[in-house]
């Protein structure tokens, strides 16, 4: 393959295979000779729930715009996720959202989902990619720390260990740092006497617990949930078809708020929603897993874009570089994002830098949406003038959403990331957030 400007093209290690490192292996196999995705984790094509990725036991909601583009790199993918139990459905006539004000309305979006547990989807990813010819998993191997050239500071590989303990050096023209949340870019970088990133975060505590269960839903909906909301409701929750006609149930609690994973507190926790859903659900079905607990806190990008020097060939995808409050479910699709910005750059023969530029250019969106709320939870802060104005305005969207089937349409396609904020700021709509809400017609629940 054709070497460019920025780092040669032969071959490529991708660290960690989660979502964002699937994803990265998948673009980069178009452009160098050979890719290695090395995963701390034993894995086999049938793993699924695993250690390395905690958090799959987590409902993982996957938004349209992320779909898309894993459509695009994986052709026929989403169908044959369909044919294996998940099939498509539209966002409006089967998910009911409970906000403040009300449940959204039951109305056609054209939005196309699917509902699957994490690891289901990222096993599927998986089996793909591997099935390309120049592509290969490296399981049970744990990265120690990036090499470097001591000339010109270019990345040439890791050195880690195998499943036995022996140490290895691997070389590669670039390296995708895809750790997740629980990356050490930051111990790497000033292990080799290199400069940190500035980092932006927003604290604020968000817990899930969370079990599977054997039955979907009964009451006719593929996703009921009530949603936390900022700065007054700080308890939510619901029940979510998954694959196979299984489900989960998730207690959500922002700061101290959250359920402990205990069967007794979970069914309390489930009567205290505002809607009677997921307490009746969890009483009349059999679970499938232990309840699992997972802690996070908020908001946190590495500003890699901001550096005036950098690796070349250092590249950092996914969690790694940014993640989110798991609410907005935006991290698979930020992930995607950043596949899409990194096949951008090779296809222009660009460089890390260049790269770095991109992915920070489509995670700012995402990024704003999720801060804006966010700030008006973490406490040790206090909103700018932006974050409050840009709150309001959701506030008058959210208020009319349970009356204005057109308004949540519009609010569906900016949260999947179809369409930009704007949608939600046209005159049309600004004159009817200023007017006074429709009442909604409400289900009874
Ligand atoms: C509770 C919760 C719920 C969430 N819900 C949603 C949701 O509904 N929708 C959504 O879009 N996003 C959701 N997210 C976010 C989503 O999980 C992440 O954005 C996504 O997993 C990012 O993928 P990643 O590949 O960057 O990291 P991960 O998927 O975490 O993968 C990191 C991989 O790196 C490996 N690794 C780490 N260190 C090393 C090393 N030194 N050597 C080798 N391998 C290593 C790990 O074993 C792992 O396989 C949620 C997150 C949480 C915590």
């Amino acid at each position: 393959m054709a070497p460019d400007k920025g780092f040669a093209r032969d071959h490529a290690i991708v660290v960690g295979s989660g979502h964002a490192g699937l994803l990265a292996a998948r673009v980069l196999s178009e452009h160098f000779n050979t890719v290695t995705v090395v995963e701390r984790d034993r894995v086999d094509p049938d793993t699924t729930f695993r250690a390395g990725v905690p958090q799959g036991y987590h409902p993982h909601f996957l938004l349209a715009k992320g779909a898309q583009i894993i459509g695009e790199l994986f052709p026929g993918l989403l169908e044959e996720i369909a044919d294996a139990g998940s099939p498509f459905y539209d966002y409006g006539e089967n998910i009911r959202l409970k906000f403040p004000a009300g449940w959204t309305p039951k109305t056609t979006t054209g939005i196309q989902i699917q509902g699957f547990s994490r690891p289901f989807l990222e096993q599927r990813i998986r089996r793909r990619l591997l099935e390309l010819p120049n592509v290969t998993l490296a399981d049970g191997f744990t990265v120690d720390r990036p090499l470097f050239d001591g000339s010109s500071g270019a990345v040439t590989g890791v050195i880690g260990r195998d499943a036995d303990g022996e140490e290895e050096c691997l070389y590669a023209d670039a390296v995708v740092v895809a750790t997740g949340r629980g990356s050490r870019l930051d111990h790497w970088l000033r292990g080799a006497d290199l400069p940190m990133p500035t980092v932006k975060s927003i604290d604020v505590k968000v817990s899930y617990t969370s079990r599977i269960y054997q039955a979907p839903p009964d009451d006719g909906w593929k996703v009921t949930f009530a949603y936390v909301y900022a700065p007054d409701v700080r308890r939510g929750g619901g029940v979510l078809e998954l694959e196979s006609g299984t489900a989960m149930a998730l207690a959500m609690g922002i700061g101290e708020e959250g359920c402990p994973p205990d069967e007794a507190e979970f069914a309390r926790f489930a009567k205290s929603l505002p809607f009677s859903g997921m307490a009746n659900y969890i009483d009349g079905h059999e679970p499938l897993s232990e309840l699992h607990r997972f802690v996070d806190h908020g908001d946190w990008w590495l500003q890699v874009h901001r550096m005036r020097r950098w690796p070349e060939g250092l590249l950092v995808a996914g969690d790694a570089l940014c993640r989110f409050n798991p609410i907005y479910a935006q991290g698979l699709t930020v992930a995607a994002l950043h596949a899409k910005a990194l096949a951008a750059t090779l296809d222009n023969g660009g460089d890390a830098r260049e790269y770095h530029r991109r992915a920070a250019k489509v995670t700012l969106t995402p990024w704003l949406m999720a801060s804006s709320s966010d700030l008006l939870w973490d406490s040790g802060r206090s909103p700018g003038i932006l974050a409050r104005l840009s709150h309001w305005h959701l506030d008058r969207v959210i208020t009319r959403i349970p009356g204005d089937p057109d308004l949540f349409n519009r609010f569906a396609h900016v949260q999947h990331m179809l369409s930009g904020a704007g949608t939600l700021a046209t005159p049309g709509v600004l004159w009817r957030l200023a007017a006074r809400p429709r009442p909604a017609v409400q289900l009874r629940v």
